[in-house]
């Protein structure tokens, strides 16, 4: 399946919930959700909503998570296959997989608006893990990883403004050091940290079937 490249506010109603798809404007009253909520778009979407099977349910969050952290799905398949060999509970493994994603790392970081612009801001070349050049959106962190900014992509518009401080609540995984545009993973990310409303439960219940 192709990546999304409608309109991404339609996602969030399709699942209505927020995404944090579209940066400063998910988190202000322009929000698609936040003026609309409990609608889904589309003919019939009512009924739709109304008389949703269980499998219907696991189904719509898988979705949902797919479409926040921009992951399709074999790739979504993979990490569940990876978090059922990890230990502790299959659900968190996944979102915490998910979590450690460098796209996601930048977004959480605040050096991205959203997760879409924080990938492409990876894909392009703009960070540095451990003082190397990452663009693999899909990296996955580990506790003390350094990430930075290129030098020469630090004077662009974009980062230089983020020096001042962004404004964004930072999760306590991650520490960030704006003034340099930095940050250090200093831990794993927990269950808690996850800034979406998703229950993983319904997805492990969906690929056990
Ligand atoms: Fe659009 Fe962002 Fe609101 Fe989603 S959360 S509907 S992407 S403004």
């Amino acid at each position: 399946m192709a990546r999304y490249t409608g309109s991404v506010c339609r996602l969030c109603r399709r699942e209505g919930t927020k995404l944090f798809l579209k940066g400063d404007r998910c988190y202000g009253p322009k929000c698609a959700v936040a003026a609309r909520p409990n609608t889904i778009p589309g003919e019939h979407a009512q009924a739709r909503q109304r008389k949703q099977s269980e499998y219907g349910m696991q189904l719509r969050e898988k979705q949902k998570a797919k479409r926040a952290y921009g992951v399709l799905e074999t790739q979504f398949h993979r990490y569940f296959e990876t978090a059922e060999r990890q230990k502790g509970i299959t659900g968190e493994n996944l979102l915490i997989l998910l979590e450690r994603r460098l796209d996601n790392v930048v977004y959480r970081m605040g050096f991205g608006a959203s997760r879409p612009q924080a990938r492409q801001i990876v894909r392009h070349g703009h960070i540095l893990v451990n003082g190397k050049k990452v663009d693999i959106p899909s990296y996955l962190v580990d506790v003390n990883d350094v990430i930075t900014v290129r030098e020469k992509s630090a004077e662009a518009d974009h980062f230089k403004a983020l020096r001042e401080g962004t404004g964004r609540v930072i999760p306590k995984w991650l520490t960030v050091d704006n003034a340099n545009l930095k940050a250090t993973v200093a831990a794993m990310p927990a269950r808690e940290d996850v800034d979406l409303t998703l229950q993983e439960q319904l997805i492990v219940e969906l690929y056990s079937r």
